[in-house]
């Protein structure tokens, strides 16, 4: 009998596709055998650009974090804005005392105070019965904490269980534990909709603050403009959402290059900044004594073990470079990285505006692009960067005249 698609191997899979022979054998020297059971139908790995934001304060420890990109220029930002916090003494991590995730049993054309007092009266079951289903993350000192009924509509309810999942994201955890559960609310089987863990980590909710001497930042003058920046995104939504993903640019990659869930963190993060009401910007920056002082608050849900991070050895080398053992310390790296990289995005906005900088970076990724092989990468960028105005017609032109000045 034939072979069902996911049965194949990765080069059977690569054989039934479009595909010159020239991509195939470039996709089959890309693959790994590792990878091949992280996901279904692998055909090759998606390889992203990683560096290094060299040095950043992190609660008067100098850290080195790895940064998984494909936007140039981001590092280099982030580098540029841990510089300017580390001047002020670095970031400073405020944890909540314990972390955890929450999974919603859903229920619908159900009357809130019957299954409330439900809730009430089987705490003890439902203790007993998450620490029945996950018994490993009670020895390591996690589990449900609480269990409350939260209404939805006046006919949908639910049912919140917050799990501490220690050092793991606990999505799977998480979802385990709530997949028992349901065994105990048989009576309301014909209203339960379904078990689900959700991404609103609100009770890993993080944030870190730093300043910076006006000196640093380039200016008291300078110092303002960032903050009638960041007040401005606290009330425009075209800014916010410029801001927070300007955010995530460095956040994200961190969350990438750790092997963690970036889906989870940034729907997690999107949603807090609209917590009260309106979207806004996740950073506030204002000024105290002299300095340019930052804070940022996220609820951020991420592990150092679980998940893909166990299964793949470029997370953890990523994790053991920095000396990370616990979830509670990569949440503090991650958002002093994302605080760093706001830092650097507003100042560039107000002090010669952001394409300068970017597109002398981007210009290795033009040269690329039209065909430059790596020796000529260089010369190339270093020529576009003299030019007032470059695009991709004048990139290929002056490649052209590169490689015939080398004939003559
Ligand atoms: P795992 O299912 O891998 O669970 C983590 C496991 O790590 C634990 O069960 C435990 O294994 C082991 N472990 C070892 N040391 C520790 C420790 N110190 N603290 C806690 N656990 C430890 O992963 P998660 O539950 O973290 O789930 C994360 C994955 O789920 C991610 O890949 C995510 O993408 C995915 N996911 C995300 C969803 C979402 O965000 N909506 C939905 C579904 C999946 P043991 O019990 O054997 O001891």
């Amino acid at each position: 009998m034939a072979k069902k698609y996911y049965e194949l191997s990765p080069d059977e899979r690569l054989a039934l596709l479009q595909l010159s022979d020239q991509d195939k054998s470039a996709w089959h020297d890309n693959q790994s055998d590792n990878n091949t059971q992280i996901v279904e139908n692998y055909i090759t790995d998606f390889r992203l650009p990683m560096g290094i934001l060299q040095d950043i304060i992190v609660n008067g420890h100098q850290v080195s974090v790895p940064m998984a990109i494909e936007e140039p220029s981001v590092i280099a930002a982030a580098n540029n804005g841990a510089k300017m916090l580390n001047a002020g003494g670095g970031v400073q991590v405020v944890l909540p005392k314990r972390s955890a995730l929450t999974g919603q049993l859903l229920f619908t054309n159900i009357d809130f105070d019957t299954i409330n007092q439900f809730v009430l009266t089987h705490q003890k079951i439902l203790f007993e019965c998450a620490k029945q289903s996950k018994p490993s993350i009670y020895k390591r000192g996690g589990g449900l904490l609480s269990v409350v009924t939260r209404r939805i509509t006046d006919s949908d309810v639910s049912v919140d269980f917050t799990i501490d999942t220690k050092d793991a994201m606990g999505a799977n955890i998480v979802n385990t534990i709530l997949e028992a559960e349901t065994t105990i609310f048989s009576d309301f089987k014909n209203q339960f909709i379904g078990a689900i863990l959700s991404n609103y980590a609100i009770d890993q909710l993080v944030t870190v603050t730093g300043r910076v001497p006006f000196a640093n930042v380039g200016g008291q003058q300078v110092a303002e403009k960032i903050v009638s920046l960041s007040k401005f995104s606290k009330h425009d939504i075209y800014r916010a959402t410029t801001e927070n993903k300007g955010l995530f640019n460095g956040l994200s990659a961190v969350v990438m290059a750790t092997g963690n869930d970036w889906r989870a963190v940034e729907a997690s993060g999107h949603a807090y900044a609209s917590h009260n009401g309106q979207y806004q910007s996740l950073t506030t920056w204002s000024i105290k004594n002299d300095y340019l002082q930052g804070e940022l608050t996220l609820p951020i849900s991420v592990g150092t073990v679980g998940g893909a991070i166990s299964a793949m050895p470029q997370a953890q080398r990523a994790l053991r470079m920095m000396a990370v053992e616990t979830a509670d310390q990569l949440r503090g790296i991650i958002l002093a990285v994302g605080l760093a990289q706001n830092l650097a995005a507003l100042k560039a906005i107000v002090a010669g505006g952001i394409q300068q900088g970017h597109m002398k970076m981007q210009y290795r990724a033009l040269a690329i692009q039209v065909g430059a092989t790596i020796a000529e990468v260089q010369t190339l960028v270093t020529k576009l960067r003299a030019l007032k105005q470059v695009d991709t017609e004048i990139a290929k032109k002056i490649l052209m005249e590169m490689r015939d000045e080398s004939k003559n």
